[in-house]
């Protein structure tokens, strides 16, 4: 303990051993001078008694000789014949001796025994009468005085200090009453029994009891001197003992306080809520700051509420059995209940409870953590998973719907040359035209199915270049227009500008169109069509109805209608491949997994808002980039082009060969085949003139198209090469097999495609 404490401490203590000292001294010198002043009422009483006893014994002697009508004593000068008896007739006898005996009445005796007393100096008695016959019994100033006051009769003797004969003395009085031996001499005198005639006095003188009171006082110091020694002495010795106890109740205290305060502290910045409560009663008697703000009460509103209200009304009854198990620790682990705020709101907690003593009294300790957040969090983590699963199935989907596709635009090669080629080979009018026009616009349906089936599975080869979709959308409205009925009308709301995304133009009119037709079909009877554009900043990562947005600057485009809408059952599938909600022939459930597939191959974002019977809206994100746009590039016409350059073309399935050979060699060409890369090198030693184009199928067994163009290259350095694809550049660029902006013809086209391809990649190389 350091030394200011100390003394802090001993100052208040010396004054408290002063206080005790003087308190003590005090009563000590109190106890004396009231065993003083007791002392001197003692002498008197002494005193009274002394004289009392006197008078007694005079009046008693008296009393005797009256009742013997007095004393015969021999005649003496002091005791001649008692001229007042001279009516008594034996007043003097003589004694057979012959002495003279004369008698003495009991006054006369007593005064002479009075006188004696005077004479040797002991006690100083007198017998008086207020009615004197003699001088001698006649009272003296002082006597007159008291007979006065007894004559009244309250008083049975009259005593005080005076001064007699130069000496203090005590004086006593006890009166005279008339009484029946009396009346024998002196009824004469008209004296009537229990008159007051007198008295009897005696002085007691004080010196003697004096000394003795001095030897009183003396023993008095003796004695309360040698307590008040002890008691200080006592004080001496108990003030070091009392002295530490103080000290430690103190350091109690203080530490008492500190844990107090510690307390304190973490009670009140505790990041929980916690609330205190009697056990016994259930009532709040405490509660931290964390609890104000979760409860949205104040400490005062909460102190004195029972722990039950904390609670809805229909959970009351369930938190006060669960406070009770707490109460006997029945519960170990925390519970999970609603609280009510102020408001009304309700909020999930998991309370924990404890059984503590708090400065001396039981409590019962609750710490409520607010489970909002995590339960927040539980939900959020459910949604993802959600979206894992649901963006899993439909990547499963897709690669399946993928590979299909490979296989029918194969398939659809030849059946769309062949057509091709019976048409060019027909004359003109020729009814049979109308056939094979059947014939490849069948093809063509399918064309575009496998298509949509590629595009949601992102496997078709995307021709991306920066775009402004707000032209893109102007441009495609008339075709819009025209898909949808006269009922429904279209409203635009383009923002003046919006920035540039990385698009595939034709795609993106697909995910327009197909999101469109959706619309149609949701408002049978007509309604609005609403296409926005506007640019948008994603500040923090998002959560849609399907994915998870990442921060950036993106275009965002909404389609909005005011049809049928879905409700979450259905919202939960749209994207499926083949989920279709329509009757059979009206809906191929294709329309939005096209959507789905082309959005996330331009690593763009989707997002539904829809109620039943409320509408629909499915709004786009399509990342910014900042390159510029040529709005220069015109349409060709598109005419048949032709060409008389030497082509080597490779394709592993028979059919496909054959069918690109003829129309190659339609178009003018001369044509080359090999089934695959050895013998398309054969060929070529082989043939020994010069190769001008290499036209080959990506991934054929064996050597893979690329590998066969690297190894023309080394001989036929200016040879140029067309890759032919039943599958996407995605894929094929993960097989790590062609580089970007190398030149593809997705299968299947028609022989205009393959015309303007093929001259394409030739006329390069004389640019
Ligand atoms: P399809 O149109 O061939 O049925 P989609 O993939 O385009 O296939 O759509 C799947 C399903 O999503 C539809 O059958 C329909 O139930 C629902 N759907 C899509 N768009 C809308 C819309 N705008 N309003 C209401 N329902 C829609
Ligand atoms: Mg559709």
């Amino acid at each position: 303990m350091n030394s200011r404490l100390l003394q802090n401490m001993s100052r208040p203590f010396t004054r408290l051993l002063i206080l005790v000292f003087v308190a003590w001294t005090a009563v000590c010198v109190g106890s004396l001078f009231y065993h003083l002043s007791d002392d001197e009422r003692h002498i008197y009483q002494l005193a009274n008694s002394v004289a009392s006893e006197r008078i007694a014994t005079d009046q008693l002697y008296r009393f005797w000789a009256a009742g013997h009508g007095g004393v015969y004593v021999p005649v003496t000068e002091t005791t001649p014949p008692n001229p007042f008896l001279k009516n008594v007739k034996e007043r003097d006898i003589i004694a057979p001796s012959g002495r003279r005996l004369t008698l003495v009445n009991p006054a006369y005796m007593t005064r002479q025994v009075h006188e004696l007393g005077r004479t040797r100096g002991v006690i100083k008695g007198h017998i008086f009468s207020d009615r004197p016959i003699r001088p001698e019994n006649a009272p003296d100033e002082w006597e007159k005085e008291g007979l006065a006051v007894l004559a009244d009769g309250k008083q049975s003797e009259f005593g005080q200090v005076v001064m007699l004969d130069g000496e203090l003395h005590y004086r006593l009085i006890k009166p005279l009453y008339i009484e029946q031996p009396c009346l024998s001499c002196h009824a004469a005198q008209g004296y009537k029994l229990g008159d007051l005639r007198g008295g009897l006095s005696a002085a007691i003188p004080l010196a003697s009891f004096r000394s003795m009171e001095r030897q009183h006082l003396l023993n008095g110091y003796k004695h309360f001197g040698t307590v008040w020694l002890f008691g200080c002495i006592g004080l001496a010795v108990a003030a070091p003992y009392v002295k530490r106890r103080i000290r430690e109740r103190e350091d109690a205290t203080r530490k008492m306080e500190e844990s107090e305060m510690r307390f304190r502290a973490i009670f009140e910045g505790a990041p929980d809520a916690i609330l205190l409560a009697d056990p016994e009663t259930g009532t709040l008697v405490d509660a931290n700051h964390a609890a104000e703000s979760l409860l949205q009460r104040t400490r005062s509103e909460l102190i004195g509420l029972h722990q039950s209200q904390l609670h809805p009304p229909e959970e009351e009854d369930n938190g006060r059995a669960v406070f009770a198990q707490h109460v006997k620790q029945e519960v170990s682990a925390p519970t999970e209940h609603n609280i009510l705020r102020k408001d009304g709101t309700k909020i999930p907690v998991q309370i924990g409870a404890t059984v503590m003593t708090l400065a001396g009294r039981r409590a019962i300790m609750g710490v409520f953590r607010d489970m909002s957040r995590m339960k927040q969090a539980e939900e959020q983590k459910e949604q993802l998973e959600a979206q894992l699963v649901q963006s899993q199935k439909i990547e499963s989907v897709g690669q399946l719907a993928g590979g299909i596709a490979h296989d029918i635009n194969n398939m659809l090669t030849p059946i769309l040359g062949y057509a091709d080629m019976l048409s060019i080979g027909l004359p003109a009018g020729d009814p049979k035209h109308v056939n094979v026009k059947e014939i490849v616009n069948a093809a063509n349906r399918v064309k575009d199915m496998s298509h949509q089936l590629l595009a949601f599975a992102r496997k078709q080869t995307l021709e991306m270049r920066p775009v402004d979709l707000n032209v893109v959308i102007t441009g495609f409205s008339k075709m819009l227009r025209r898909a949808l009925p006269e009922s429904i009308t279209i409203k635009m709301d383009l923002a003046p500008s919006i920035g540039t995304v990385f698009a595939d133009e034709r795609q993106f009119e697909l995910v327009i169109l197909n999101l469109a037709v959706n619309a149609r079909d949701a408002m049978p009877k007509g309604g609005l069509l609403k296409i926005l554009t506007r640019d948008a900043v994603v500040a923090r990562e998002k959560t849609l109805s399907r994915m998870t947005i990442c921060p950036g600057r993106y275009v965002l485009i909404k389609v909005d209608d005011i049809g049928m809408g879905m409700d979450s059952a259905t919202m939960s599938r749209i994207f499926e491949p083949f989920f279709t909600t329509k009757e059979s022939g009206q809906g191929t459930g294709l329309g939005l997994a096209t959507v789905y597939g082309i959005v996330k191959q331009h690593n763009g974002f989707i997002d539904v808002a829809s109620e039943p019977r409320q509408g629909t809206t499915f709004s786009l994100y399509f990342p910014i980039v900042e390159d510029t746009i040529d709005h220069g590039a015109v349409a060709p016409v598109r005419t048949l082009l032709r060409g008389s350059e030497t082509v080597l073309l490779v394709e592993d399935q028979p059919d496909v060969l054959r069918s690109v050979q003829q129309l190659l060699e339609t178009l003018g060409y001369r044509v080359l085949t090999a089934g695959n890369g050895n013998a398309a090198l054969d060929v070529l030693q082989g043939d020994g003139a010069s190769i001008d184009i290499l036209i080959s199928d990506v991934i054929m067994p064996g050597m893979n198209g690329r590998e066969l163009y690297e190894i023309l290259r080394q001989t036929h350095p200016a040879i140029k090469v067309l890759f032919l694809s039943g599958y996407s550049a995605d894929v094929i660029s993960t097989h790590g097999v062609l580089d970007k902006g190398m030149n593809v013809l997705r299968k299947p086209f028609s022989i205009q495609d393959l015309s303007e391809k093929v001259r394409q990649v030739l006329d390069e190389r004389r640019s």
